[in-house]
């Protein structure tokens, strides 16, 4: 993993970079940059991991889906935050962030209306290149998420690779990538931790 060239990349595509060597500190550092500012979250085995949201909820208003007894309201809530986080399904080393999504709530919080969009990704998401992470979301990350959700798609139930399916449940309605800093975000940052997070 070349931190630096990755750093370089993003920074050329308006994408701030903060390295950390453990979960831990990446989320020392978030709660100390974040205060008092209203933050959604997209669906995220990283941010779930690092116990994130029970930390940011103490000094700030956290809309997550996932810790909610109304997604759906959870969801609106989280779209109309000044701050959204979430993880990356893959990264490449010449800054291409790359997510695939079924219902599309975390693609749109990373792309309109967010003030400041932070990426949280784990080492084991960094690619050599695009092409790369374009691969690994669709054959390794969506296949470990369908079984985590236990769908029915033949990803989930066969050979751990993407069959490029029709079924209803397919996962990956979606793909993203993230090629720089939209128009009218005021930050977009990219934190990469030493560690295996995720899928
Ligand atoms: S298209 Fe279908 S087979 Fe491919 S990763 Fe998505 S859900 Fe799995």
């Amino acid at each position: 993993m070349d931190i630096e060239k990755i750093k370089s990349n993003l920074e050329t595509r308006g994408i701030s970079c903060e390295y950390f060597e453990t979960g831990e500190e990446a989320a020392s550092y978030l709660l100390r940059i974040l205060n008092g500012r209203t933050i959604g979250i997209g669906g995220s085995k990283t941010i779930e991991s690092m116990g994130l949201y029970e930390k940011l909820i103490e000094n700030n208003k956290v809309a997550w889906h996932w810790k909610s007894e109304d997604a759906d309201s959870a969801r609106n809530e989280a779209y109309n935050a000044e701050v959204y986080l979430s993880s990356a399904n893959a990264i490449s080393e010449t800054g291409e962030i790359v997510n695939i999504d079924g219902r599309c709530n975390r693609l749109t919080g990373t792309m309109y209306n967010s003030k400041e969009v932070y990426y949280i990704i784990g080492k084991n998401k960094i690619c050599e290149s695009l092409e790369k992470a374009v691969w690994r979301a669709r054959n390794v990350a969506s296949p470990l998420n369908a079984r985590r959700f236990g769908l029915k798609t033949p990803c989930a139930s066969g050979e751990l690779k993407c069959h490029d399916c029709s079924s209803p449940q397919r996962i990956c309605k979606e793909i993203l990538i993230t090629c720089g800093r939209p128009m009218g975000m005021d930050k977009m940052e990219v934190i990469i931790i030493n560690e295996d997070l995720g899928y």
